[in-house]
């Protein structure tokens, strides 16, 4: 049987795998070097008891460092049940190719806690995230030089901040202790901008897809992310951001929503304020009165509607050989880690239509966490020194303009203008730079292979370049 037949189902690991290798048949590379830059450096399985009311439950979990060619290695920890090896092996492999497209400076890894976090109390998963780090501190698998986790799918700021803490207490000499571990609240240490980090990112890398028009009109579409109909899938951090930054900032037309209680559609668009609102109140998207809802049956069945971009923003391996075939968009934009299989994406390829993939589109999360680890080594927050001085420049620019033409500027004008950065307006500022100029990147190098299938392809390329670069500055191949 091929890869690509139906009956073949492809793990994640195998399709992250798949990826890699296609690319590789692009580059002249020494085969040692593809198989170091390949394969996971270590990995680490632990099982750890920890007390959940009167009795003591042995926990699951793993921390995968995929690559050290630069250091610290990163990656989110996800607290889900669907946590196995395989899973956060392919995960922290994408970290490795992730960093390297969005040029930071770090090497992969992923961390896995196999619980259903929303079945415990807040004191239960603090025992149990202040257990883990216990268990990377002693394998000396966590640090800001070493390995600096952050949130990932049923993982936030809170987690961060327990990981934070613990750390602390063990490690009461290291100066740069708050660098451990990124995505924490910002008052403990974290940055503005990085909670909807990884929806931005998303958003922008969307955003400067759609502003190409040659490209936009080989897929029969108009220029611009304006008008453009979206279906998201998962209402998660990753999601919610999306749909928010894209329905406000973008003016695109969220039409359908899918969660694990169903899905809500509505071909003339739904006010995602509105929806999440809804939501926030009744616990589920279902009846919501702006839309059609469907259940938990037929929740999946939404990302086959008509709309322009289709964005899984849940888990892996949601685009299949079953399904692949009957989804109607013509844009996949995964912001979620995965959620197309190898096999998926041949059907999808084939059929013209355009995937804006992973270990490109997801990179903003990372991306300000990097912003937010040097924040903690610098010992300051960003725009500190500078805002006031550019403040007061832009202020004497604007009143010499009002003097020299004579024409009043308004207040409101003069504000606006003469502002200078803050924490967050420099966060998101290096976050578009990075989405545009790493599409860019991955966009030429498609353009110069006219055999290759895909951005995805050229993003994997665009990594392993990086990559053997700096094993062949290090003299490890020859
Ligand atoms: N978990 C996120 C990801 O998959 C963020 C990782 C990080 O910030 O280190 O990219």
């Amino acid at each position: 049987m091929s890869k690509g037949d139906p009956k073949v189902r492809t793990s994640f690991y195998e399709s992250v795998q798949n990826y890699f290798d296609k690319a590789a048949e692009h580059m002249d590379l020494h085969a040692g070097l593809l198989s170091q830059i390949r394969e996971c450096n270590s990995i680490y399985r632990m099982h750890f008891p920890v007390k959940i009311g009167e009795d003591y439950k042995i926990i699951e979990a793993y921390r995968v460092q995929h690559s050290q060619h630069r250091s610290p290695t990163k990656g989110g920890i996800r607290y889900s049940m669907h946590v196995n090896q395989e899973e956060v092996m392919a995960l922290a492999t994408l970290m490795t190719y992730k960093c390297a497209i969005v040029d930071v400076p770090f090497g992969g890894a992923k961390g896995g806690v196999k619980i259903n976090p929303w079945d415990y109390e807040a004191g239960d998963l603090e025992r149990i995230t202040r257990r883990y780090t216990t268990e990377l501190i002693r394998r000396n698998m966590i640090g800001p030089a070493v390995d600096v986790p952050a949130p990932d799918y049923g993982t936030g700021p809170r987690e961060m901040a327990w990981i934070y803490d613990t750390y602390r207490a063990f490690k009461s000499d290291d100066i740069d202790a708050a660098g451990c571990v990124t995505g924490k609240p910002v008052h403990q240490s974290g940055i503005q901008g990085r909670t909807e980090a990884t929806g931005r990112g998303v958003y922008y890398g969307l955003r400067e897809m759609c502003s190409i028009e040659s490209d936009m009109k080989k897929l029969g579409l108009s220029k611009g992310i304006a008008g453009k109909t979206m279906v998201i899938q998962g209402l998660g951090n990753v999601g919610s951001y999306t749909a928010k930054i894209s329905q406000d900032e973008g003016d695109a037309i969220i039409v359908g929503v899918s969660e694990v209680e169903g899905a809500v559609y509505n071909a003339k668009g739904i006010d995602i304020h509105k929806l999440l609102q809804f939501r926030a109140e009744t616990g589920s998207i279902l009846n919501y009165p702006g839309a059609e809802s469907f259940g938990k049956d037929k929740r999946t069945a939404v990302m086959e509607f008509d709309c322009d971009i289709l964005v899984p923003a849940a888990l892996e391996n949601q685009i299949t050989m079953e399904n692949a075939h009957k989804i109607k968009a013509k844009i996949i934009a995964e912001a979620a880690n995965g959620p197309t299989t190898s096999g998926a994406e041949e059907v999808l390829l084939k059929a013209g239509k355009v995937i804006l993939p992973d270990l490109y589109l997801n990179a903003g999360g990372v991306t300000v966490s990097y912003f937010e680890w040097l924040k903690n080594l610098s010992h300051m927050r960003f725009g500190r020194m500078e805002k006031r001085f550019n403040q007061n420049t832009y202020s004497r620019i604007v009143d010499l303009v009002e003097k020299t033409t004579g024409k009043p500027i308004t207040e409101k004008e003069k504000g606006l203008i003469s502002r200078g950065a803050d924490e967050v307006d420099l966060v998101r500022s290096g976050l578009e730079e990075t989405m545009i100029g790493s599409y860019h990147q991955c966009r030429d190098i498609l353009l110069s292979k006219p055999k290759m299938d895909g951005l995805r392809t050229a993003a994997f390329v665009n990594a392993i370049q990086k990559i053997s670069s700096d094993y062949l500055s290090m003299g490890v191949f020859p």
